[in-house]
C-alpha cells in the first residue's frame, strides 16, 4: 500500500498519539503490533503501547514506538493460561489501577509530548472502557476475531454458554458447545466483551469487506458504531517481528528441498494442548500419508512432557526426513513457501487468515475453543477451502483428509476457491480498495477526535 497524503500532513499527524494496549497473547499481541506499524507508517500517527509485564512484546524491533510496562500483579500459579477464561478475567481485575495510573500519567503530558487522540484496546480488555470514559479519552476496540465469530455471540438471540452458527448461506448447523471448565465464566466474559465494546466508538477488524460482508451487515444492527474493516494487517509489510518464542528458520531451508504443494504444514497455535494418545495419532497420520510434512511442537504442546517423548519409538528413524519438526516456525514465510500444499490448524483466526492470504487450502481439525470453532465451520461448510476433521483424532481419518487436500481433486477446488479469495484480498490493500478506503476512514476519525 502506499503512503498518502503530503508530507505536511503526515507530519501533522505524527503530533497526535495513539495509546495501544494488547492482551498478552501471542494471537493478539501480533494483531496489535501490526496494527500500530500500520497506524505510524502508514496514516502517521505517534505510538505508546502500554504491555503487562507477562508476556512483554519486544520493543528492540519497534524502535519507533514508546513502550510503558504496567505491572499486572500475577502470581507464579495465576501467570498460566491454562484456563484462558480465568486467566483474562483475572488480568481485567488486576490490571484496572496501573493502567488507569499509566493512562492518566500519559495524558497529563508525563513523557510523550504529543497529544494523545484515543485509546485502542484489544476487545477482551473490557475494563479500559470505564478507564477511558473516566479520562474522557475515546477507546476504539480492536478485535483479532473473524467478524462470523462475533456476530454468532453478540448478536441476540445469544444461548447461554453456546454459539449456535447461523450462516447467511445454505445450511443451519447444530450448535456448538464451547469447552470451558465454568461455563458461567464465559458467558460473563463474552458479556462483558460485548457491552464495553458497544461502548466504544469503534471496532478494527483484522478482516477485509469481501470476505465478511454478510456477517458485517448482521452485526452493524446490533453494533451501530464505526466498523473499520482493514485487514489482513500482516499484508502491509513483510513478516511481523512480534513473536513471542525464536522462529526456527530451518522450516524454510528444509521447505526448499520438497516438490511443489506437496507439504502439509502442521500448527495449532500458541495456546492449544493435546493429550498423548492424540499426539501419537497425529505422528502416526503423518508418516502414513506418506507426504513431506512440516509440524510444529510447542514445548508443552502435550501437557507434561519436555518436547517429543511422546513421539513413538523410532518415529524420526522411520520417517527418514520426510517430516521436519520445529518448535516454532516463520507462519507466514512458510504459508508463502512455494513447497506447502495445505495448512493443518486449530483455526485461530491469525492462522486462518494468514492461509487465505497464501491460498493455502486447510484441514480443521482439533480446533478447540473461542473462535476456532466457528472460523472452522466457515472454512468448511461456507466458504469451502477446507476440511474439518469432527471426530476425534483418529490416524486413518487424518491420513485420508492430507491425502483428499493435497493429492485429490476436491483439494485442487479447495485450492481453486482460496486462490479466488487470495485475488480478492489483494486488490483490497491497493488504492481504492476495501481495506485502503477503510484505513483512510479511519485515519480521518481519529484526527476527528
Ligand atoms: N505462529 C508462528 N509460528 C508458529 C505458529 C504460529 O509465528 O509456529 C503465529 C501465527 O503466524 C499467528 C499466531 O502465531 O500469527 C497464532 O495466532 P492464532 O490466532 O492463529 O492462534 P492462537 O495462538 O491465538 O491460538
Amino acid at each position: 500500500m502506499e503512503n498518502r497524503g503530503d508530507h505536511s500532513h503526515l507530519q501533522q499527524r505524527k503530533k497526535r498519539r495513539l495509546v495501544l494496549f494488547p492482551q498478552p497473547l501471542q494471537g493478539h499481541i501480533n494483531p496489535m503490533l501490526q496494527l500500530a506499524s500500520i497506524l505510524y507508517h502508514k496514516a502517521g500517527f505517534s505510538i505508546t503501547i502500554i504491555h503487562t509485564n507477562f508476556n512483554s512484546p519486544n520493543s528492540s524491533s519497534y524502535p519507533h514506538f514508546s513502550f510503558r510496562s504496567i505491572p499486572d500483579g500475577l502470581s507464579e500459579t495465576e501467570a498460566s493460561t491454562a484456563d484462558l477464561i480465568a486467566f483474562s478475567v483475572l488480568l481485567n481485575v488486576k490490571c484496572v489501577v496501573p493502567f488507569q495510573d499509566c493512562l492518566a500519567e500519559l495524558l497529563g503530558g508525563g513523557g510523550d509530548d504529543d497529544d494523545v487522540a484515543c485509546l485502542i484496546t484489544d476487545a477482551n480488555w473490557y475494563f479500559t472502557q470505564a478507564v477511558a470514559d473516566s479520562l474522557k479519552l475515546p477507546r476504539i476496540v480492536l478485535c483479532p476475531t473473524s467478524i462470523c465469530f462475533f456476530n454468532t455471540v453478540a448478536a441476540p438471540p445469544m444461548q447461554e454458554f453456546y454459539f449456535n452458527v447461523h450462516t447467511d448461506f445454505q445450511f443451519e448447523t447444530p450448535v456448538l458447545e464451547i469447552q470451558t471448565r465454568d461455563p458461567e465464566n464465559i458467558n460473563r466474559f463474552i458479556k462483558n466483551i460485548v457491552k464495553q465494546t458497544k461502548a466504544s466508538s469503534g471496532i478494527i477488524w483484522n478482516s477485509f469487506q469481501e470476505l465478511e460482508e454478510l456477517a458485517l451487515t448482521n452485526l452493524k444492527q446490533e453494533f451501530p458504531i464505526p466498523h473499520f474493516l482493514i485487514g489482513p494487517f500482516h499484508k502491509y509489510f513483510p513478516a511481523s517481528s512480534s513473536s513471542l518464542l525464536a522462529q526456527d528458520q530451518t522450516s524454510i531451508s528444509w521447505l526448499d528441498k520438497q516438490p511443489p504443494k506437496s507439504v502439509i504444514y502442521v500448527s495449532f497455535g500458541s495456546l492449544i494442548g493435546v493429550n498423548e494418545t492424540e499426539f501419537q495419532e497425529i505422528a502416526w497420520g503423518l508418516a502414513n500419508s506418506k507426504l513431506p510434512f512440516l509440524w510444529v511442537v510447542r514445548p508443552g504442546l502435550v501437557q507434561g512432557t519436555e518436547w517429543l517423548e511422546p513421539l513413538p519409538k523410532n518415529f524420526l528413524e522411520m520417517i527418514d526426513g520426510r517430516g521436519h519438526i520445529v518448535k516454532w516456525a516463520p507462519q507466514q514465510e512458510v504459508l508463502d513457501h512455494s513447497s506447502v500444499g495445505a495448512f493443518w490448524t486449530h483455526c485461530g483466526w491469525n492462522s486462518t487468515l494468514e492461509s487465505i492470504c497464501e491460498g493455502v487450502p486447510m484441514i480443521c481439525g482439533q480446533p478447540c475453543f473461542g473462535d476456532q470453532l466457528v472460523n472452522a465451520r466457515y472454512v468448511s461448510d461456507v466458504w469451502r477451502f477446507g476440511l474439518h476433521l469432527e471426530k476425534k483424532l483418529e490416524r486413518g481419518e487424518i491420513e485420508r483428509a492430507i491425502r483428499r487436500v493435497i493429492r485429490e481433486a476436491e483439494g485442487q477446488k479447495m485450492r481453486e476457491r482460496i486462490m479466488i479469495l487470495k485475488d480478492k484480498m489483494d486488490i483490497c490493500l491497493t488504492r481504492g480498495g476495501s481495506s485502503y478506503q477503510s484505513l483512510e476512514s479511519l485515519t480521518n476519525y481519529i484526527m476527528s477526535f
